[in-house]
């Protein structure tokens, strides 16, 4: 159970996000979840989160911006107190091969997928060092694992989220302050929608069907309850990456 543990998500407001909040309230944590620009979707997710009777609350930030997600952060604990768990799991893609792959889109990536991690726990750790608790999960992926033909900025990125991961597993150890990464293979969500089961990439994954948003915050409730889990990354994706 999460009950009296304050969740902050990153990206909250659609997909695997949402569902994560979703969960986490249905287990009875309070959620502060971060969106971009979809108020709209967030407050639903709220709504959502609200019927299981815990508190839930949308706050707008862009997680790349140092600044503002240091500001949302400072909001979030003066709103609820305090921060529990820290899921990183806003990210964008902009696919490309390479030869054409403008720098912007790879800047534009990493900042969102890496550097918002960065800039979320850089701002929660003071917290966490202070509570001498903390719950980290970074969402990466498979592409971060194997690579993508056509995503050179997002596995970059997927792959500096498993690094970063490791690295502040083995700082934050000794405050009892875990730190672990969920891989997501194909997942249905906004993210994948012009990837339908027809994909003969779907062919690829062993269990013969894209994942569902529900399974991938099975896997982050999971890590949120456990206290002797760090620094590993948990593969959800039907056996793709194996
Ligand atoms: P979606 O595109 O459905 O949702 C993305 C979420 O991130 C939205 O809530 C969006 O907010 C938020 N977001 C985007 N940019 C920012 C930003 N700069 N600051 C704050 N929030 C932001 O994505 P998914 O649910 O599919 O993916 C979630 C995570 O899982 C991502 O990190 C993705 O890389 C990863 N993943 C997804 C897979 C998949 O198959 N779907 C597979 C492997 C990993 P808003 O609604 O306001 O736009």
């Amino acid at each position: 159970m999460l009950k009296g543990k304050i969740a902050v998500i990153t990206g909250g407001s659609r997909g695997i996000g949402a569902a994560i909040a979703v969960k986490f309230a249905s287990l009875g944590a309070d959620i502060a979840l971060i969106y971009s620009g979809n108020s709209k979707a967030a407050e639903e997710v709220c709504q959502a989160a609200l019927g299981y009777g815990v508190r839930a609350e949308a706050f707008q930030c862009d997680v790349a911006d140092f600044e503002a997600s240091k500001a949302a952060v400072a909001e979030i604990k003066n709103r609820f107190g305090k921060i529990d768990v820290l899921v990183n799991n806003a990210g964008i893609t902009r696919d490309g091969l390479i030869a054409m792959m403008k720098e912007a889109d790879f800047d534009e990536v990493i900042s969102v997928n890496l550097k918002g991690a960065f800039n979320m726990i850089k701002h929660c750790t003071p917290l966490f060092i202070k509570a001498k608790y903390g719950r980290i999960i970074n969402i990466s992926s498979v592409s971060g694992l194997m690579g993508n033909a056509g995503q050179a900025n997002y596995s970059a990125s997927k792959a500096g989220l498993i690094g970063l991961t490791k690295a502040v597993a083995k700082e934050l150890a000794a405050r009892n302050v875990t730190c672990n990464a969920i891989a997501p293979g194909f997942i249905q969500t906004d993210m994948t929608k012009s990837f339908g089961e027809d994909n003969p990439l779907v062919a690829a994954i062993p269990l013969k069907r894209m994942g569902r948003p529900e399974e991938v915050a099975e896997a982050a409730a999971f890590l949120a309850m456990s206290d002797y889990i760090t620094g590993e990354v948990i593969r959800v994706d039907g056996g793709l990456a194996m």
